[in-house]
C-alpha cells in the first residue's frame, strides 16, 4: 500500500520524484502523502466497521492544520490535549460533537474553552480535576458531559518513555479510586458521567494489551452498574518501524470490541495517532559533511534532533534511505547524525550502507507521527518546510519559519 517507494532506483511520494524536488526547495523538508493518510484513516475504519466507531484522531501526533483538514472530509473527529489544539482542530472544520479532550493538567482557561465550544467529552483524569470542572461549568450556568479515564495498571510492552497504563503512570484513576468516583460523581450537580476512557500507551505492537483493557472495563461496569453511554479505548496502535516488527493484527481484537459493545450498549471511540499518519511522511535531508571518526564515518545531516526528536527522546529506530540508490559499496560502518550540539543528536548507524558522497540527499522514513509536531527551535534552528503530496501535485503546507521571528525574544 506504500506511496513512498523507488521506481527505477529513485524514491517518489506517489507521483512524484523527490530527486526533483529536492533540485526546487531547500532541505530539510517533511513530505507526506495524502494518499497515505487516507488509506491509513479507511483501513482503520474498516477494521472497526461493525461497531461504527467515532475515530477522534489524536491531533498531538500530527497538528498540521492542512493534515487535520484531510482528516477532517474522512469523516475524522479530534482527541486534543490543549486549548491550542482544541482550536485547532475546530479551525480545521471538526465539528466540536467530535471532539474529545485528554491530559492530566487542563487549566481553568482551556476547560473554559472546552466547555463553551460544547465539545462531546472532557475525558477527566484526577477526582481534583473534576472538581474544578464542575465548578467552572457552574459558573457558566452549563451540564458537562465528561469522561472518566481509567488506568487498567496494565504493561503494554512498549518503550517505558510512551507506556500510560500502569499503575506507576501518571494518566487516569487506578480501579479502586474510579469506582468510588463514579459512585460519587452525583454530588458533582454539574457533571454528566457519560463515558469510561482508557489510553494504556503508544507503539503497541500486539492484541493482548487491548484484550486486558477490555476486560478490566468490563469489571468496572459490572461493579459499578454504570451505562456508560460511550467507551473510549484510545490509541495506541503501533506501526512497523523496523523490518521485524510484526504488524499488529486487529481482527481479533475488533470482534471483541463489537461483542463488548452489543452487551454494554455503548458507542464506542477510537484515538488513533500514529497509525493514521505515522508511515505517511518522510524527512528529505542533505548529507551535509562526511567526516571520517576512528571506526566509523559520520553522515552529518542538515537536520537534527530539533527537527525529529524521536530517536533522542524515545531510543526510536527510524531507518535512513537514500533518495537515489546508487548500488555502490560503501567503505564500512556509516552513522548518520544530527547538526545540534548534543551527543543524542544522532539517528542510526549502519554496518553495511551504500557508497555515500557529501550533498547526496536521504530520507528518514515513517516520521509522520510525533515528527513535525514534536519540533523545536533548539539551537535556534527555524522550523522546517512541511510538504504534502497528492498524486502528482506538491503542497506547502507549513513554510519554512522565518529565521527573523526567532531574534526578538
Ligand atoms: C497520544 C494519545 C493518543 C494517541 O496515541 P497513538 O499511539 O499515536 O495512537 C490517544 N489518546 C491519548 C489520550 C493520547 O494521549
Amino acid at each position: 500500500m506504500s506511496y513512498i517507494r523507488y521506481k527505477n532506483n529513485n524514491l517518489f511520494v506517489e507521483n512524484v520524484s523527490v530527486r526533483r524536488l529536492v533540485s526546487k526547495l531547500s532541505t530539510p523538508f517533511y513530505l507526506y502523502s495524502e494518499s497515505n493518510i487516507v488509506e491509513n484513516y479507511k483501513s482503520f475504519s474498516n477494521n472497526f466497521k461493525k461497531s461504527k466507531p467515532l475515530i477522534c484522531f489524536s491531533v498531538k501526533a500530527n497538528s498540521n492544520i492542512q493534515i487535520l483538514k484531510v482528516l477532517k472530509k474522512m469523516g475524522s473527529g479530534a482527541d486534543v490535549v490543549s486549548g491550542g489544539e482544541l482550536l485547532k482542530a475546530i479551525k480545521s472544520g471538526i465539528q466540536p460533537s467530535k471532539i474529545v479532550f485528554s491530559g492530566v493538567g487542563k487549566t481553568e482557561e482551556e476547560i473554559r474553552l472546552a466547555i463553551k465550544r460544547n465539545i462531546l467529552l472532557i475525558n477527566v483524569e484526577s477526582e481534583n480535576e473534576a472538581i474544578l470542572i464542575n465548578k467552572i461549568a457552574g459558573n457558566l450556568k452549563k451540564k458537562i458531559a465528561i469522561g472518566i479515564r481509567l488506568n487498567p495498571d496494565i504493561n503494554a510492552p512498549t518503550h517505558k518513555k510512551i507506556s500510560t497504563g500502569k499503575a506507576e503512570d501518571k494518566f487516569g484513576l487506578s480501579k479502586t479510586s474510579l469506582i468510588s468516583f463514579c459512585l460519587n460523581i452525583k454530588k458533582l450537580k454539574n457533571l454528566r458521567l457519560k463515558a469510561i476512557s482508557v489510553h494504556i500507551g503508544s507503539q503497541i505492537l500486539s492484541e493482548n494489551p487491548f484484550k486486558k483493557t477490555l476486560k478490566v472495563l468490563e469489571e468496572i461496569i459490572n461493579k459499578t452498574k454504570i451505562n456508560f453511554k460511550f467507551v473510549d479505548l484510545g490509541g495506541g496502535f503501533g506501526i512497523a518501524y523496523k523490518k521485524n516488527d510484526r504488524k499488529i493484527n486487529l481482527k481479533n481484537y475488533s470482534n471483541l470490541v463489537e461483542k463488548f459493545r452489543q452487551k454494554y450498549n455503548c458507542s464506542i471511540i477510537f484515538e488513533p495517532g500514529r497509525a493514521i499518519v505515522g508511515d505517511a511522511a518522510i524527512l528529505v535531508a542533505k548529507v551535509q559533511y562526511l567526516k571520517k571518526g576512528s571506526n566509523k564515518t559520520f553522515a552529518i545531516l542538515n537536520a537534527g534532533m530539533n527537527d525529529f526528536m524521536r530517536t533522542a527522546l524515545y531510543d526510536a529506530v527510524h531507518n535512513i534511505i537514500p533518495v537515489i540508490k546508487n548500488g555502490k559499496k560503501n567503505n564500512g560502518p556509516l552513522e548518520f547524525v544530527g547538526p545540534i550540539c548534543e551527543t543524542t543528536c544522532k539517528f542510526i548507524k549502519y554496518n553495511k550502507y551504500q557508497r555515500m558522497n557529501q550533498s547526496d540527499y536521504v530520507a528518514i522514513s515513517d516520521v509522520g507521527a510525533y515528527g513535525a509536531s514534536l519540533s523545536s527551535n533548539y539551537n535556534t534552528k527555524p522550523l522546517i518546510a512541511e510538504i504534502i503530496i497528492n498524486k502528482s501535485k506538491a503542497r506547502v503546507i507549513r513554510k519554512k519559519q522565518d529565521i527573523k521571528s526567532l531574534l526578538n525574544q
